[in-house]
């Protein structure tokens, strides 16, 4: 047995899946999620960033914001039993489940000008915004809209300089993170494609979502 026993992928504990959605790398989706669905994002082989992102379903200028939700938990540190808030300050996730424990919202999602400004990587370069902001275009979201996303298993941290260093996602294959939809909502999930973030490979992410 090894030390680290990755939890059953398949157990929905009694809640049937309406959707389970496999991102390749490099990807990202987005779809409906009833108020009361729970989002499961799990990393099927480990140490893989998922950029996470919502938006009322009925009123998309009301969006996931980091600001309040790290207002209103005082922690930057978000994991179980935390509240995700967005700009109007209404609960739009309840954290239900997490195996990792390790998550950023501080950050913006990964954009070719991220890579062209930190890298110097010029010409075509898959991102997160890009990603979320095709997947969401269908839901008449503009690329202007997509706020900072709720980065799953981002390992950032603040060092007593003020300084952030970012460190491989500590996630193992199986582990995930369930967020329950608090308002009916659009979602957009991505495989976060940013080298440094994800320890310089690529991996896929599911998604399931569970009914109430
Ligand atoms: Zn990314």
């Amino acid at each position: 047995m090894t030390a680290h026993e990755p939890p059953d992928t398949h157990e929905t504990r009694g809640r049937t899946p309406v959707l389970e959605r496999h991102l390749e790398p490099q990807t990202g989706a987005a779809f409906e999620v009833l108020a009361g669905q729970v989002v499961r994002v799990t990393s099927p082989t480990g140490e893989q960033v998922s950029d996470l992102t919502a938006f009322g379903l009925r009123d998309t200028r009301e969006w996931l914001s980091s600001g309040r939700t790290i207002d209103y938990a005082n922690t930057i540190a978000l994991t179980e039993g935390h509240t995700l808030f967005s700009n109007r300050s209404n609960p739009m996730f309840t954290i239900t489940a997490d195996t990792v424990g390790t998550h950023d919202f501080l950050l913006a999602p990964c954009s070719p000008e991220m890579f062209q400004r930190l890298y110097g990587l010029e010409g075509e370069h898959p991102s997160c915004f890009m990603n979320l902001a095709r997947a969401l275009a269908p839901f008449g979201i503009r690329p202007d809209q997509v706020p900072t996303a709720f980065n799953i298993f981002m390992s950032v941290n603040v060092l007593p300089s003020g300084e952030l260093r970012i460190d491989p996602p500590p996630c193992r294959a199986g582990d995930y993170l369930e967020l329950r939809a608090e308002i009916d909502l659009v979602v957009g999930v991505t495989a976060c494609s940013a080298e440094l973030t994800n320890n310089g490979a690529f991996k896929p992410i599911d998604v399931t979502i569970l009914a109430q």
